[in-house]
């Protein structure tokens, strides 16, 4: 017969007892036939089935809109970050690379007494890298990524986030090693009754940890990460749940000064002298990577507004007309940046990590 081909032109296994693609996987999913599945429906679903032609059993009762949702906009093959990209966190980096990458690089040595926790909690000021720390892990262990944020499973999937948390893991699990990363961990995981919590939020927590427990013993190769800048709203059932507990605080003043190098090289726009940078250090103590980056793009709009006082039209503009960013930039963009994370804030964070870090 005529080769089947799926997107990218590779190669699809033909699916057992029926002529059709999916057909026979596609009836059992909440009765929906194969004809109200469009073609990029069908293909997720072609993506995801096993050797036998068959869709794995956890996912044969899921929704299949869920399931292309979580392949589409969940899941990234890879996030394309590396150890290298990030500043600072030397020891966040060593531990996380023991505690995580390697058992999901060689799970045939981390098991018994060695074996892994499969829940990892990133928590300190926004904007200080945890994310970035998610991808980098699921880049150096070569796993699949997944990206959800808590705060849109109580929000647009109101109703349907167990559901939805459902078809993630599923997915998740035909797709190992894999990495998922819940952003914002404490608004799914809250130990606050608030008053308006409802039955269905509460049903989605409950089906979140079962769905964790689900993976601990096994020997699925799946890796959660919490990330949250309020740990102190975590309940003790999610602390116990997210074994490896790791504070990512601001970035130390040789961070900063890797970051406004790093990103103004690759422009081919670093210029600044070594005292300059000591200086930009000096005057950002207190911003978080994600402060610093903000700085770095205002500061490098410098030598363009310059170039258009002097009567350059912005449709004529030469790169050489563009004088190197210096450290007036950096001094008027400093009035415009301000630090997102009040220092009174980190106490906070420091205390938490003392009772609960893992390296505190
Ligand atoms: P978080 O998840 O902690 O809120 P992110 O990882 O999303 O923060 O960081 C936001 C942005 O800030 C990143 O895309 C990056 O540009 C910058 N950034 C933050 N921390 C660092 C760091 N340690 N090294 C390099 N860039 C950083």
């Amino acid at each position: 017969g005529i080769p089947r081909r799926g997107i990218r032109g590779n190669f699809v296994p033909p699916i057992r007892g029926s002529g059709n693609n999916v057909g026979n996987v596609t009836s059992r999913n909440a009765g929906k036939g194969e004809d109200s599945l469009d073609d990029s429906t069908r293909r997720c679903l072609e993506m995801l089935v096993g050797p036998d032609g068959e869709l794995p059993e956890k996912l044969r009762n899921i929704e299949p809109r869920l399931i292309e949702h979580i392949s589409n906009e969940i899941m990234h093959r890879d996030p394309n970050v590396r150890w290298n990209d990030i500043a600072g966190l030397e020891h966040a980096k060593k531990c996380v690379t023991e505690m995580v990458i390697w058992p999901l690089l060689r799970p045939d040595i981390f098991k018994g007494c060695r074996s892994p926790g499969r829940g990892l909690l990133l928590f300190g000021p926004p904007g200080t890298g945890k994310t970035m720390i998610g991808k980098a892990i699921a880049g150096e262990a070569k796993a699949t990524f997944f990206y959800i944020s808590a705060s849109s499973l109580t929000s647009k999937w109101i109703g349907e986030g167990e559901k939805l948390v459902r078809a993630l893991f599923g997915v998740a699990s035909c797709r190992q090693p894999a990495v998922i990363f819940v952003d914002e961990i404490d608004s799914l995981l809250s130990q606050r009754k608030s008053e308006g919590e409802h039955e269905s939020s509460r049903r989605l927590k409950t089906q979140f940890l079962i769905e964790m427990e689900g993976f601990d013993n096994v020997s699925e190769q799946i890796l959660l990460i919490g990330a949250t800048n309020r740990p102190q709203e975590l309940d003790e059932a999610a602390r116990r749940r997210l074994t490896k507990r790791l504070y990512v605080p601001l970035p130390s003043s040789e961070a900063r000064a890797w970051i406004v190098k790093s990103l103004l090289e690759k422009d081919g726009l670093f210029k600044l002298s070594d005292e300059d940078i000591v200086s930009i250090c000096k005057f950002t103590d207190g911003y978080s990577g994600s402060d610093m980056k903000n700085l770095v793009k205002d500061a490098s709009m410098g030598p363009l507004r310059e170039a258009l006082r002097h009567g350059i039209e912005i449709t004529k503009l030469k790169k050489e007309d563009m004088r190197p960013v210096t450290l007036q930039d950096f001094e008027s963009a400093l009035q415009e940046v301000r630090p997102s994370v009040s220092l009174n804030e980190l106490g906070a964070y420091e205390d938490w990590n003392k009772q609960f870090g893992s390296l505190a």
